[in-house]
């Protein structure tokens, strides 16, 4: 007898580096809570190879792609629909394969508000933010703060040229929110931290546990929210400096959620339990910590 033709279906994650990402691990806890035939990998995919991939899943059984650096702008040019977010945002991390065609949406920026609100109550409409970064993930934060009424955002990166060419870029779409670049130091940052509600870490600063550029919190009104999205460490160094300055925090673990819902709601029309997704996660973080630890069985 022939084999029966498989019903399984593929999704994953594509980027470079890909071995860090924690998306296999509540994405398939939450296929299979459904009940549904769809296995989630991550994908090494180089620069050079995007077209190649995306055009070979084309033909392939995919449901549904999450992407990632390096890719989140430069996949834009091989999709056939972009959701308008993800195209006024200019960045896509989430792919849908719709009857042959690739359709590209942008779920960091409902994700980020949404698990913002869930996790500290803090709604941006006529607020004072400081976001740190001009990169692909602060692109998508700009834009959902500036959409949903914010007051001021001060941009502050290492490179100005690039916070500038952002604040031109969104001023454009939201231009009763003030925009304000400015150059990643204490010096700069001083001045304006007394009037700061929320300030955002959409750098890499404090990945792995690093430190980087010293903030004066202590100049921050008590309250202020900060929200890092760094996720690795979940207790990044500027979250604890917060914490022990009593102020509110917003770990990135609540962007990684929350994006990742709103995904799998567009490859399967399902609104997904956070608690399985948020187990997986921390099974996954306990996974990895335990695997990092120096073996102590080890003699010598
Ligand atoms: P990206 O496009 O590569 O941008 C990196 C940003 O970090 C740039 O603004 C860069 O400044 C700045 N930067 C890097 N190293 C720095 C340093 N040593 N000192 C000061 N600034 C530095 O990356 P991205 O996609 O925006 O991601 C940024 C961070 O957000 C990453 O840590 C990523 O893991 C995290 N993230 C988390 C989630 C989540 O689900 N929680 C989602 C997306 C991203 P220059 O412009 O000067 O180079």
């Amino acid at each position: 007898m022939p084999p029966k033709k498989s019903t399984w279906k593929i999704a994953g994650v594509i980027g470079d580096p890909i071995d860090h990402s924690l998306s296999p691990h509540f994405q398939n806890a939450l296929f299979t809570s459904c009940g549904l035939k769809v296995l989630y990998l991550p994908f090494l995919v180089k620069p050079e190879h995007l077209g190649k991939f995306l055009k070979q899943a084309k033909e392939s059984r995919f449901l549904g792609l999450n992407i990632t650096i390096p890719h989140k702008e430069t996949i834009l040019k091989y999709l056939d629909q972009i959701d308008e977010t993800a195209l006024k945002i200019g960045a896509v991390n989430t792919v849908v394969f719709r009857r042959g065609l690739l359709v590209g949406y942008n779920t960091d920026a409902p994700g980020y508000v949404q698990s913002l609100k869930n996790e500290t109550g803090f709604v941006p409409k006529n607020k004072t933010v400081l976001l740190l970064g001009a990169g692909g993930a602060a692109r998508a934060i700009l834009y959902i703060l500036a959409q949903q009424g914010a007051y001021q955002i001060y941009l502050a990166n290492r490179t100005v040229s690039k916070a500038v060419l952002l604040a031109k870029r969104f001023k454009r779409f939201f231009p009763k929110t003030a925009m304000e670049p400015l150059p990643l130091t204490s010096h700069s940052l001083s001045k304006i931290l007394p009037s700061v509600d929320l300030l955002v870490n959409a750098t890499s600063i404090g990945m792995g546990g690093t430190q980087g550029t010293k903030i004066p919190l202590e100049r921050l009104p008590h309250r202020s929210v900060i929200s890092d999205l760094v996720y690795r460490p979940i207790l990044t160094p500027l979250l604890s400096q917060a914490k022990r300055r009593g102020l509110k925090i917003h770990p990135g673990w609540g962007l990684l959620l929350s994006q990742g819902a709103l995904s799998f709601e567009l490859w399967t029309g399902i609104v997904p339990r956070l608690d399985i997704m948020k187990k997986a996660l921390l099974d996954a973080l306990v996974l990895r910590f335990i695997n990092s630890a120096p073996n102590l069985f080890t003699q010598d």
